[in-house]
């Protein structure tokens, strides 16, 4: 048991934050206003190496493990509260890992590279108008072969950087229907990269968001869309188990980016309690104040451990090959369980301490708020299906309900 970092680890979180507070933090609102990520963060987030920085080296990747990533989600979540920087990061993080590992070469070649250099975007889209916790019954979207080529038909909704793609290339991988027969259960489904840029058939629609503005949320109808055989990505009929490796790695870069999120807005809050006086004394000497921030920090260094801990299970099962996919699940789905849920409830607290000044869009507590409700709300799995998830690891499957027994 070791609670120190490593000279690289410390190393890399110092680069990450002097980075992140120099380049992002100033342009925070700029990208909230302006509902893009400034393409020199973008460039510069590439010669960092923070752009799909898990896949391998020849293809410009970092190469780095799961703990240095986690530490950079943390500091990108320092950095920008709004949450957009972050969004950008851990998704192409995690889900460039899954295509890494299951992508095609020739594919892997065509893109890659330009995800790495901050040319193309790298997303994900399971979630389908019917419903997103309930990927077994809600996933219509079919895909059927014909000779060397896939042919897509249905629609694919609440899915981030859909805008990106468009304007700057990439792909998302897409989890389809391969198998029509519902006793297949979840191995029905195939996984897919999508180009959704000059790709004929696709037509996309567009969500005005809450928060994290700096990128988008969209969707993207698919009719008689075909794409080569080399598009699959991972095992045939495997696609579901692919999904669930790859939010595993997404929930755990998550908590990191909203635990950054939550220390930033809550430092910047005790800033303030120690210099706003009322009743002829600073607001950080009257209980009512300490005693939150006491409950909320202590509350934020269990998760903060907690999400570690996720990270360093990844790197056991990635780096060392030592655990199953179920320890990740648990352990991941803790930290997105709680994560966004805590980092809301000390921004709704740090809130309180600005009184009215929180209420303007002169405090960036409340572009905090908005965006780390994204997480709670529902991507990557909403709070309920965090609690099935960890319900079942800890019962066992046989206590599933009926409806989801078929469930990975
Ligand atoms: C900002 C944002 C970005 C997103 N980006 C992506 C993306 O890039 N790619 C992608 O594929 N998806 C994305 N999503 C979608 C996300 O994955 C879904 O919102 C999520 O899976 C929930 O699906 P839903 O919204 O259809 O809610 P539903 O599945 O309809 O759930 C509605 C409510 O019912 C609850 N519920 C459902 N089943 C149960 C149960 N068995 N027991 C108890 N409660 C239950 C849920 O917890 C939730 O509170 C994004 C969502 C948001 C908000």
């Amino acid at each position: 048991m070791d609670f120190g970092w490593t000279e690289e680890q410390r190393l890399w979180r110092r680069a990450v934050r002097d980075f992140a507070q120099k380049e992002i933090t100033p342009r925070v609102r700029e990208m909230d206003t302006t509902e893009r990520i400034p393409p020199e963060i973008v460039k510069g987030m590439a010669e960092m190496g923070l752009l799909a920085p898990l896949v391998g080296e020849e293809y410009g990747g970092g190469g780095i493990d799961w703990t240095l990533a986690t530490i950079a989600a943390e500091e990108l979540g320092r950095a920008d509260i709004s949450l957009a920087v972050p969004v950008l990061y851990l998704v192409e993080a995690a889900w460039g890992f899954i295509f890494d590992q299951y992508g095609t070469p020739e594919l892997k070649e065509e893109y890659l590279p330009k995800v790495t250099r901050g040319e193309a975007f790298l997303g994900i889209a399971t979630t389908e108008p019917a419903g997103g916790s309930d990927i077994l019954g809600a996933c219509r979207t079919r895909a059927m072969r014909d000779g060397d080529q896939w042919v897509f038909n249905g629609e694919k909704t609440f899915i981030s950087g859909v805008r990106e793609s468009l304007e700057w290339g990439g792909l998302h991988l897409m989890l389809a229907r391969t198998e029509p027969d519902p006793a297949a259960g979840h191995r029905a489904f195939t996984f897919f990269a999508v180009p959704l840029k000059g790709t004929s058939g696709i037509s996309s629609t567009f969500f005005e968001d809450m928060g994290r503005m700096g990128i988008s949320t969209g969707g993207f109808a698919l009719e008689d869309v075909r794409l080569p055989a080399h598009h699959q990505v991972g095992e045939f009929n495997r696609g579901f188990y692919h999904a669930m490796e790859g939010f595993s790695a997404a929930r755990t870069l998550i908590g990191a980016t909203c635990v950054g999120a939550a220390q930033a807005v809550l430092e910047l809050g005790m800033d303030h309690i120690r210099q706003r006086e009322a009743f002829g004394r600073p607001i950080a000497s009257f209980e009512g104040i300490q005693f939150p921030l006491a409950d909320l920090y202590t509350e934020l260094e269990g998760v903060r451990l907690t999400t570690y801990k996720a990270a360093w299970t990844m790197d056991q099962k990635y780096q060392h090959q030592a655990t199953t996919h179920y320890d990740i699940a648990l352990v991941a789905a803790m930290v997105k369980l709680r994560a966004p849920v805590l980092g809301f409830e000390i921004m709704n607290q740090v809130a309180d301490w600005f009184g009215a000044m929180a209420y303007t869009k002169e405090c960036p507590v409340e572009m905090g708020m908005r965006g780390i409700r994204s997480y709670s709300i529902g991507a990557e799995g909403t709070t309920n299906v965090m609690r099935i998830i960890i319900a079942r690891e800890l019962l066992g499957k046989e206590f599933l309900p009926t409806a989801y027994t078929q469930q990975s």
